[in-house]
């Protein structure tokens, strides 16, 4: 409520922020969470919390009137379908030249992604973050982050012989008969529970075309591992449906952060302060910076470091598909949960490591679809822009041609040698790089540069920044492992020096 006073506020419930909560009140620390998405928990009219791939509606996006699908276009046509706006699961935020996809909701990221949960190669950990020990990180923080977030791995004899995974299985191949390595990916989704619903004796959400827009079943998000188990301390508490904008000193210490209250609808029903000894930046690679930089340009929180707002990379995403043969079907079941990737990050010419994605639409389109994650050096900067009171993204769209460049050596050999081609009707018309949007945002907020050692925010004692922001813009794998990871790190000395 307004006015109140708590010892430890973290703005965002995804993986940074969600990490902070559980050892914040395992340490026996009163700890409140303010989200500005939903508590995904009531069922709509059709008895379901989230809505599907096929049958998208207001609960898929964050405000908007028409969905914006990242494989928005089939045979060159405009695919998107008109929707109610509300409150939704999945944001669709856009800035000059890119559009990052995030979650919205208690649970963050861990909503609406698909679950792949990648410990990142050790000497690409150890190239991007220098400063963080490996063999504790290897050691003890990845263990203990895939061991809190569920981590599993798929049958392999159920993956060779299920409809559900032939797409999977046909990129396998022509893959390997294009002299490439393919590897399982874990993931956070119940592979048991999903063999349920093949049997038909649970119901259906990976088999269901279930995931972006969240699933109803199966997958273990944050809000079933790691903040059921914070809110099991009863030290817990989160206010839904409120975002943060303004955090700074308070007369008294600590910091007073202002925050709006809405409703489904976007209207606003309160404007709130409350003070807190410690915040905790759990924003996302988006929220985060873009925050901060607003509240240095403001001199609000003038002690902030120039670095903060800077190093902004995209993972190295970039999507692309081919065409196959009429008689190499992918199946119209696929399972939205992906489960292999073609791993070429050993490859000194161009590092590619891309999963086989599905393109689930319940008919036979003999579509290989891909997001290759790449290296791609180029780095985008958060600027507060004075004119319109908002946060500007430097990034360009030439700066995605180091990806494409990338994936294009691996795909091209692939089409060689299966004799196949790109689709050009799915990312636009006549377009066949999917490379004008972001899963995988990181950075603007980089550990060492705009933080500590640790995520502390310099010149300002008792902020700390705990999210996907602190990644270098890259990580070479599908990135939530390696944010949940180096929180688990951080929050560990953080409580053991800061809070003793
Ligand atoms: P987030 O998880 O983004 O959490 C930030 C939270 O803060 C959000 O809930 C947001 O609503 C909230 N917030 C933001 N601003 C404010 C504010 N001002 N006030 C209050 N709350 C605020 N990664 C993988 O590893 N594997 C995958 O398979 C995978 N698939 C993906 C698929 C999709 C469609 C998307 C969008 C992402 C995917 N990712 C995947 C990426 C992964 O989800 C993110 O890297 C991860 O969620 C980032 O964690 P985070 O803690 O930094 O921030």
């Amino acid at each position: 409520a307004d006015g109140d006073h708590v010892p430890a506020l973290v703005i965002g419930s995804g993986y940074g922020g969600a990490v902070a909560a559980l050892r914040l009140t395992q340490a026996g620390i009163a700890t409140h969470i303010v989200e500005m998405g939903q508590s995904w928990t009531a069922p709509g009219s059709d008895g379901k919390v989230f809505s599907s791939l096929l049958k998208p509606d207001g609960r898929s996006y964050w405000f908007r009137t028409r969905t914006d699908q990242p494989v928005g276009y089939f045979l060159g046509v405009d695919a998107n379908k008109n929707i109610d706006r509300y409150a939704g699961v999945l944001d669709s935020e856009a800035f000059a030249h890119t559009r990052v996809y995030q979650g919205r909701g208690v649970g963050g990221g861990s909503l609406v992604n698909g679950g792949m949960a990648v410990t990142p190669k050790r000497a690409y950990f150890e190239e991007i973050l220098p400063s963080v020990n490996a063999d504790e990180m290897y050691g003890t923080y990845f263990p203990r982050a895939n061991a809190a977030l569920g981590v599993n791995s798929i049958d392999t004899s159920w993956f060779e012989s299920t409809k559900w995974y032939k797409f999977a299985r046909v990129g396998r191949d022509s893959a390997q008969a294009a002299g490439f390595g393919t590897t399982f990916v874990p993931n956070v989704y119940d592979f048991g529970y999903m063999k349920q619903e093949d049997a038909g004796t649970k119901p259906k959400s990976a088999l269901a075309q279930e995931v972006i827009y969240g699933n109803n079943y199966g997958k273990r998000s944050l809000d079933k591992t790691y903040l059921a188990a914070a809110a099991a301390t009863g030290r817990l508490t989160i206010s839904p449906l409120h975002t943060v904008t303004g955090v700074a000193p308070a007369a008294g210490g600590g910091y007073t952060v202002e925050m709006t209250q809405i409703d489904t609808a976007g209207n606003t029903v309160a404007r709130k302060t409350v003070t807190a000894d410690r915040v905790f930046f759990a924003a996302g690679s988006v929220g985060t910076p873009k925050l901060l930089v607003a509240m240095k340009a403001q001199g609000r929180l003038p002690n902030l470091p120039d670095a903060v707002g800077a190093g902004w990379g995209n993972n190295g995403n970039v999507m692309v598909a081919r065409a196959n043969h009429v008689w190499d079907t992918t199946g119209a079941d696929q399972s939205t949960i992906p489960a292999m990737g073609i791993d070429n990050w050993s490859d000194p010419n161009g590092p590619v490591f891309a999963e086989i994605a599905p393109f689930p639409a319940g008919t036979e389109l003999w579509v290989s679809l891909y997001l290759a994650i790449t290296k791609n050096p180029n780095r985008g900067t958060f600027t507060f822009n004075s004119g319109t009171g908002k946060v500007d993204l430097s990034w360009q769209s030439s700066w995605t041609q180091p990806s494409i460049d990338a994936a294009k050596r691996v795909f091209d050999k692939i089409n060689s040698k299966a004799v196949t081609v790109y689709r050009s009707d799915m990312f636009g018309v006549n377009k066949v790089w999917g490379d004008d949007f972001v899963y995988h945002p990181l950075g603007g907020c980089v550990l060492g540069k705009a933080t500590d050692g640790y995520g502390r925010l310099p010149g300002h004692p008792g902020l700390y920044v705990i999210d996907g922001s602190l990644v270098p813009g890259s990580t070479g794998v599908n990135p939530f492992v390696t944010i949940t990871a180096l929180a688990e790190r951080n929050i560990e000395k953080i409580i053991k020096t800061d809070l003793a």
